[in-house]
């Protein structure tokens, strides 16, 4: 059998898959299983923030798979401090949770948010407001968050306690009571259309959260780790949330999720309220401090949100583009006609690997994509879609 067949004999059925078999990669390069080259802007949907197989990261993480791969949460981590230390030193959060992806990092902090409360004002103060279109992941709970009816069903009873605002403040305002106890956003909305929220409705989000002791989560699993040409999306913001989760790029290609909070929450978890087996692991940690480390700079920052400007201005040149929505290197390209889902594909075939999100194309690529790189990205874009 070939892969393809494996997968559809053996694999549950839940993901639509484009017909290619990914089997190696180089930088912003993955080749598939009959050798062909493709040029990825995807990056795995965020996750390969420097592409694939960066020099320094595979040493970082090689090394570490040969020291040691594995502890138990009974012990301490060297690799897992270190990282905590260097993201609350370059962040004004004070303390780290390790998880093993945005869902149940995002688990962990409706966890923290609703225990702040229970802790201060007793049972009954725990519903959630997230906004309308919002993706916060495929867990019970986190499906509960998501502000999307397509989510709500099968699989019910759904964790109660999450009410659905748009993304203006009287919509926020008006699902506000006594029970509210904290708030969830996405900054920039991925899943639901690369939508990035109006900045004076964050501030008055923060402002609202500030008079009501209510908890702000920032669901940055997809904006965090440099992707918006900040190392998190709320410094474009100007704000800090009390909690922000990340996942996707802080790995560099391997499964990690982290919640940090600022002071006032950082005792909030105590021994027996949280844990993960595998969470924190060193070979992940690895490749997370080696990530952080090269991101971090403010140089490379810079020339993300270049990138990123650079991209946008020869998309809007492209003949049938309507218009584009990004910040930094998150970018969703909206379409005069037909189905993206459909280009998408055709794209593939042509040797780029692109994503979309709701009727848009979605390009998240490697931090360290090459000018020429994201030239030849539009100039395959472009003919696929005069091919039509
Ligand atoms: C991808 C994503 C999640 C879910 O992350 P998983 O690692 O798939 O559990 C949650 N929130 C946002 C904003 C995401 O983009």
């Amino acid at each position: 059998m070939n892969t393809k067949q494996q997968d559809k004999k053996y694999i549950m059925n839940t993901y639509g898959r484009y017909d290619v078999a990914l089997k190696s990669g180089k930088g912003c390069y993955a080749f598939d299983e009959d050798g062909k080259r493709y040029l990825d802007v995807s990056s795995g949907i965020g996750v390969n923030s420097l592409g694939y197989c960066d020099d320094g990261w595979v040493e970082a993480v090689t090394k570490q798979a040969a020291s040691i791969q594995h502890m138990s949460n009974y012990f301490y981590c060297p690799q897992a401090s270190a990282l905590a230390e260097k993201l609350c030193t370059l962040t004004p959060f004070s303390k780290v949770c390790f998880s093993n992806s945005g869902a149940e990092a995002n688990e962990c902090a409706i966890k923290i948010a609703r225990k702040y409360s229970y802790d201060k004002y007793g049972d009954g103060r725990n519903e959630i407001i997230t906004l309308e279109n919002s993706f916060h992941g495929r867990t019970v709970t986190t499906l509960s968050a998501t502000g999307q009816d397509i989510f709500h069903n099968y699989f019910f009873p759904f964790t109660e306690g999450f009410k659905y605002a748009q993304p203006d403040i009287d919509s926020v305002k008006s699902l506000l009571s006594g029970k509210t106890c904290a708030i969830l956003i996405e900054l920039v909305q991925g899943e639901g259309g690369v939508n990035i929220l109006d900045k004076d409705f964050v501030l008055e989000i923060r402002k609202l959260c500030d008079e009501n002791d209510l908890v702000l989560i920032a669901d940055e699993v997809q904006t965090g780790v440099g992707r918006t040409g900040r190392l998190f999306c709320c410094d474009n913001f100007g704000i800090t949330p009390d909690l922000i989760t990340c996942a996707k790029g802080l790995g560099g290609g391997l499964p990690i999720g982290l919640c940090m909070c600022t002071e006032k929450l950082s005792d909030v978890m105590q021994p027996s309220t949280h844990g993960s087996t595998f969470a924190a692991n060193p070979v992940v940690c690895a490749g997370a401090n080696y990530i952080i480390d090269t991101i971090s700079d403010e140089s490379f920052l810079d020339e993300v949100n270049k990138k990123g400007a650079y991209l946008r201005e020869k998309l809007l040149s492209v003949k049938g583009v309507k218009s584009v929505r990004n910040l930094g290197l998150m970018v969703g390209i909206e379409l005069e006609s037909g189905d993206a889902h459909d280009i998408a594909a055709k794209c593939v075939k042509n040797g780029l690997l692109i994503i979309t999100a709701k009727n848009l194309l979605r390009m998240l690529p490697p931090l360290n994509i090459t000018y020429s790189e994201l030239d030849e990205a539009v100039e395959i874009l472009n003919k696929t879609i005069q091919e039509g």
